[in-house]
């Protein structure tokens, strides 16, 4: 089964809009093992669409428009299925209804013009949009069948999982497949993939690396007989492998994972932030029922604040300014008392894209104080993304990362520099 993509849309030829409809399917499909084998955008042009739809379907058996089927003229599509099935659009009359309903609803005057969205290319099948007004439509052509979805991201993902995904699944007779994303933080995806190179060569196991700053996300699909139980199996394997990196499944979030940890004990965290001017915070309390376990923050931006906030010593200060080891230690110490938490958790460092009294971008400690007075600095280098103007955004990100990280393998008790492969000199003087 030889599945295209269509993307339309004047929007996404000129750049405003990212064409996410096509990423999105792309991976959709592939996890359901459909072959995506072409992907093209067009825009809203009548004939230049009846044209990449025949064309596609030349080659392929099916293909997935996206776009152009609201209510407005430059919303061309279903004019062009009709075209290319050489039929007529005739008018809908449960569609009809149904809008009718959803605009009285809502208080509104149907526009004579939001009708179109009720007109379907005869002997087409309405595929039912249970997340907007625009119905995807499924029109039996020449070459192949075409699916035609709404251009809005959520309805055209709503149709597609409800109706098109089992449709094509069944169509093709695909076997099972079992799927699941394991999140790691601090190792490089090169590192991963070395590591799981004897599972890649599993028989009907596929590998998908989705790396963000610091953290990749491996996603493994298991398909064919079995696919539930052979997936834990796998599943167990990979854990083996890639030791403590792993912290998580699906979309549990580092922050998430930290939270629980401390929920479980009974103990609280307070953050000292310089370069996250409060991401760490945000991160923290992004976590449903964070409030137990997070006590809140300072952004001690300026030297002089983390001196008068912080306790951060003078000397100290003076002496080496306000990137260092001992002032990342200091700073922790210094939130962990003012706010009696079990935990303080800080960060100083150059997020760039200038370098800062001598020291590189990418330059960040982190401290952790804990109890006991036990103290744990991480640190020095982070990796820098390149010299663009997105390199401060995400040693910003990577600071959150390694920071969370660091408090996450304090509470399970990991050695803080064990198994990553990121370039960390870590130093940890307890007691
Ligand atoms: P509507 O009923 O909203 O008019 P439609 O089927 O006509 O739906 P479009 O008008 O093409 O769809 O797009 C609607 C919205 O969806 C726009 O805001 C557009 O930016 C977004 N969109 C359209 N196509 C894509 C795409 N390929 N990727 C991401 N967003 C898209
Ligand atoms: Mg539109």
């Amino acid at each position: 089964m030889r599945v295209e993509l269509l993307t339309v849309g004047d929007e996404l030829l000129l750049g405003d809009t990212i064409n996410g409809n096509a990423a999105w399917l792309g991976r959709r499909l592939a996890d359901h093992g459909v072959d995506v084998t072409r992907s093209v955008v067009v825009g809203d042009e009548l004939d230049v669409i009846v044209a990449a739809v025949a064309s596609a379907l030349d080659r392929a058996d099916a293909v997935i428009t996206t776009g152009g089927l609201g209510p407005t003229y430059d919303d061309v599509t279903r004019d062009a299925l009709a075209k290319a099935a050489g039929v007529a659009l005739v008018r809908d009359a449960a569609l009809e209804r149904r809008l009718r309903e959803r605009v009285a609803r809502a208080g509104r005057e149907l526009q004579p013009m939001a009708l179109r969205m009720a007109d379907v290319p005869e002997g087409a099948r309405v595929l039912a949009n249970s997340a907007g007004s625009a119905p995807g439509l499924r029109v039996e052509l020449p070459g192949g069948v075409a699916y035609a979805l709404p251009g809005v991201p959520f309805e055209m993902r709503t149709i597609m999982d409800e109706v098109v995904l089992p449709e094509l699944a069944r169509i093709a007779g695909l076997p099972a497949v079992a799927r699941r994303t394991l999140r790691t933080a601090r190792m490089w995806e090169s590192v991963i993939a070395t590591r799981l190179a004897e599972v890649e060569a599993m028989d009907g196991v596929k590998l998908a690396y989705l790396p963000g700053p610091a953290e990749v996300k491996v996603r493994i699909t298991v398909a064919g007989g079995n696919a539930a139980a052979r997936l834990a199996d796998v599943e167990a394997r990979v854990r083996e492998l890639l030791g403590p990196a792993v912290y998580g499944i699906e979309d549990e979030s580092l922050a998430y994972v930290v939270h629980g940890l401390l929920a479980d004990r009974g103990e609280t965290v307070a953050t000292a932030e310089s370069l996250t001017g409060g991401l760490i915070g945000a991160e923290l309390t992004g976590a449903p029922g964070s409030s137990v376990t997070y006590a809140g923050g300072m952004v001690t931006y300026a030297t002089e604040v983390k001196g008068r906030l912080l306790g951060v010593p003078d000397d100290l200060l003076a002496e080496h300014g306000a990137v260092h080891p001992d002032v990342a230690a200091a700073m922790a110490a210094g939130v962990r008392d003012a706010l009696g938490t079990t935990y303080g958790l800080a960060v100083t460092g150059v997020a760039g894209p200038d370098s800062q009294d001598g020291h590189p971008v990418g330059t960040v400690y982190i401290g952790l104080a804990g109890p006991g007075n036990s103290r744990t600095v991480a640190g020095p280098k982070l990796p820098v993304p390149g010299t663009g103007p997105e390199v401060r955004a995400v040693i910003r990100r990577m600071t959150v990362v390694h920071a969370l990280e660091l408090l996450r393998r304090r509470l399970l008790g990991l050695d803080v520099a064990d198994g990553d492969g990121e370039a960390q000199a870590d130093r940890e003087d307890r007691g």
